[in-house]
């Protein structure tokens, strides 16, 4: 039978997508659009405009209009939509992960589990709700003597570019329009050419919401035209991204011109450190490997892709971690039993399989998978989940962010040399801590060059800081941290007399 999501297109009620800008749907100035194919069957889903450099100046100039009014707007009034607006995610949630399963292939199964949930994301848009109106800031003494105090304001930043990645759309949109939406920004968004359509949904629901025309724009399209158009706008006050490294080096590049303030949310070669003294290794090992191959297909930049292993517990870690790999199921992303989705297009199916033929030119041990699925799915992007054992640190599959269902697993024989290993990576982003000693949790904790550490396991939520070190990005998405970043911060000095000061 072949695998087919043509029905579900209809049943969703899915459309071409449009533009939305200053509160109206229209299509590209020069009419181009973008064919979607699904990654799970290889069918075209549908298509959506492609927004050219004319498109974003207008979305540019709708948020600058919409900045005067917004930022001005009272906290009661934001906290209130921003509140509305969570509660319609809320009851649209169904609707949501079904737009999602026809974007990017995410299982429904899959798209339920918090961490990139709508759930998630209307919980985000409530916690931020939460700051609207703490914005506050200092009074200050003089400090040399005079008549005068000091004081501190939370201003809006501007226009904010927010630039999103294909994989976890709920919840990114989330944690980068709703911090910024409580600070009085205004938004030209731009999704993923693969995860448009539920993000086009979710700007619906805004408008639902009473969201005033202007404050968030989106401009659909791939990278080249209209993420560069964006980035090189010289309205945007800040461009909050999250993707590639790659990408993220780019828009580094393009705001130095003018000197945009920027967050990048990027990539990971996160460690999972399993100690001998871990309370459940086959825990931490179908943990490990679940994040590598359930829903995602370990296309998450947190995952923990690199398993560093205590050798005495090492075999122990691998027949658990296979027998987390033989659970996988794949198939129909609407089918609730399928647990795994398909790498997201043609391209990183070959980089996956490109990294894997390396692993074993590079000599590390094949324990299971190492190819592309066949049958039913052989239309679309699956690879079978992977494991290479005695995989050099130094090696690249030890070292780069592979995006796909594949880990490497690296033997330790001290703590020491289990930090110095996790340690020794360009990335920064997460990481786990498996053991049963409380002292030794926070000690390695502490001593990791990581963003989020996990000890036993970990649960990401909107209220908590997430981000990378080294060149997992700059800045943090979730909690005040985003809030602030969000902000621009304010001093006016005072006097109090009409002596000069
Ligand atoms: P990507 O970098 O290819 O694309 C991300 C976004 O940037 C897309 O909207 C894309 O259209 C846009 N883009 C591409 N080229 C551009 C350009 N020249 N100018 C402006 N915009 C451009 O990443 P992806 O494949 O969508 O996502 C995977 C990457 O995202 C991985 O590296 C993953 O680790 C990272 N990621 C990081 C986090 C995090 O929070 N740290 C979360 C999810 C994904």
């Amino acid at each position: 039978m072949t695998l087919t999501v043509q029905p579900r297109r209809e049943e969703l009620g899915l459309k071409d997508g449009l533009l939305y800008v200053d509160g109206r749907w229209r299509a590209a100035h020069d009419g181009s659009t973008w064919t979607h194919r699904h990654p799970a069957t290889g069918e075209t889903v549908g298509g959506f405009a492609v927004a050219g450099a004319p498109d974003v100046e207008d979305a540019v100039t709708a948020a600058r209009r919409a900045f005067d009014a917004w930022s001005r707007e009272r906290a009661g009034a934001r906290v209130k939509l921003l509140h509305r607006y969570a509660e319609l995610l809320r009851t649209h949630a169904d609707e949501l992960r079904g737009l999602q399963a026809l974007d990017n292939g995410v299982p429904l199964s899959f798209g339920g589990i918090y961490a990139t949930s709508v759930d998630m994301a209307a919980d985000a848009f409530d916690h931020h709700a939460g700051w609207v109106d703490k914005a506050g800031g200092q009074t200050l003494p003089p400090y040399q003597g005079g008549d005068h105090i000091a004081m501190t304001f939370r201003e809006p930043v501007g226009v904010v570019a927010a630039i999103l990645p294909w994989n976890a759309p709920f919840v990114l949109f989330a944690q980068k329009l709703a911090p910024a939406l409580a600070a009085g920004c205004t938004v030209v968004l731009k999704p993923s050419e693969y995860a448009t359509f539920c993000v086009l949904r979710m700007v619906d629901l805004l408008a639902e919401a009473g969201l005033p025309d202007g404050v968030v724009n989106v401009v659909t399209g791939p990278g080249d035209p209209t993420g560069e158009a964006l980035i090189a706008h010289p309205g945007v006050d800040k461009i909050s991204f999250t993707g590639s490294r790659e990408v993220g080096r780019r828009i580094v590049q393009a705001s130095a011109g003018m000197l945009q303030r920027v967050s990048l949310e990027l990539g990971g070669k996160s460690p999972a450190i399993v100690f001998e003294d871990a309370e459940d290794v086959g825990l931490a090992a179908m943990t490990t490997m679940g994040a590598v191959t359930m829903g995602l297909s370990g296309q998450a930049c947190v995952a923990h892709t690199r398993a560093l292993v205590h050798r005495t517990v090492y075999d122990e870690f691998l027949d658990a971690a296979q027998g987390m790999a033989g659970m996988i199921t794949y198939g129909d992303p609407f089918d609730p039993s399928v647990l795994a989705g398909p790498l997201i297009n043609e391209r990183q199916l070959d980089r996956v399989l490109g990294h894997i033929s390396r692993g074993r030119e590079e000599r590390a041990r094949l324990v299971i998978g190492g190819e592309r699925l066949a049958g039913e799915l052989c239309a679309g992007n699956f690879v079978a989940p992977t494991i290479f054992a005695d995989a050099d640190n130094a090696s690249t599959i030890a070292q780069e962010e592979i995006f796909g269902p594949v880990l490497a697993v690296v033997p330790f024989a001290d703590e020491e040399e289990a930090v110095r290993l996790a340690n020794d990576t360009e990335y920064g982003l997460g990481a786990g801590v498996y053991t049963g000693n409380a002292k030794r949790a926070f000690r390695v904790a502490r001593a990791l060059r990581a963003g989020l550490v996990g000890v036993n396991g970990f649960q990401l939520e909107p209220h908590v800081p997430f981000g990378g070190y080294k060149q997992s990005g700059l800045g943090r998405e979730g909690g005040l941290a985003a809030f602030e970043a969000y902000t621009e911060l304010k001093t006016v000095l005072l006097p109090l007399t009409d002596e000069l000061m």
